[in-house]
């Protein structure tokens, strides 16, 4: 290994996580590969124009649309993992340069779903929060956290019904003032059935958001 090999590894001292090759976390031709997520209604599934909500779903949802980089598989799947687990700030980067761009011409605010605090703080950080400053940054939009999250009971057994209940108390808004009138742009790792996004949601159109849309890495 030469100086310069050294260097190189000192900075970039990982592996692909699609194909093992030694330097980037992702490959260029890994990244290349990554399937692309379909746009649809994140709750009924439905092919929509830009991801929308559709107009039945948005009768009951607060969330406008939700954009995905790429389908939660295969080397997605790998690179949320090293995001949770090891090598956050390498993943957070990667990962946010491949989020989808912010509507043209929106003049938003930029925040981070927040992680149940238990979970913090067992991890040390807010994996959300890297990915949202990452995006904000690449999109020259303010990062203005303004959500808070209440640590979680997670009871066995409880019925989906207390979980929703519970999932509706979890957030609350910190600084209103932001968020009054605001087109808001929430970040996160991944979305499932989407019932996270939709309570934080709720709680910023509850302190007056005007528009609240959804960039997150991953759909499953
Ligand atoms: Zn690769
Ligand atoms: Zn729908």
């Amino acid at each position: 290994m030469n100086i310069f090999d050294q260097v190189l590894a000192f900075f970039t001292p990982f592996d692909c996580v699609g194909c093992g090759t030694e330097g980037l976390l992702l490959c260029a031709q890994c990244r290349e590969g990554l399937p692309g997520a379909s746009y649809r209604c994140f709750l009924c599934l439905r092919p929509t124009l830009a991801a929308r909500t559709c107009s039945d779903c948005l009768n009951t949802s607060p969330v406008h649309s939700v954009r995905a980089a790429t389908g939660y598989q295969g080397i997605a799947k790998q690179l949320v993992r090293k995001l949770k687990f090891s090598g956050a700030r390498a993943a957070s980067k990667e990962m946010g340069q491949l989020l989808p761009p912010p509507s043209s011409g929106a003049r938003a605010i930029i925040m981070h779903v927040p992680t149940a605090t238990s979970r913090i703080r067992s991890r040390g950080y807010d994996q959300a929060a890297l990915l949202a400053k990452v995006y904000a940054q690449r999109a020259g939009l303010p990062f203005v956290p303004c959500l808070v999250r209440r640590g979680q009971q997670h009871q066995v057994g409880a019925s989906r019904a207390q979980r929703m209940a519970q999932l509706q108390s979890a957030f609350s808004v910190n600084k209103q003032h932001k968020v009054k009138d605001a087109h808001v742009i929430l970040v996160d790792d991944v979305v499932t059935t989407g019932a996270t996004l939709q309570a934080a949601a709720a709680a910023l159109k509850a302190a007056g958001a005007r528009r609240v849309e959804a960039v997150v890495f991953a759909q499953a």
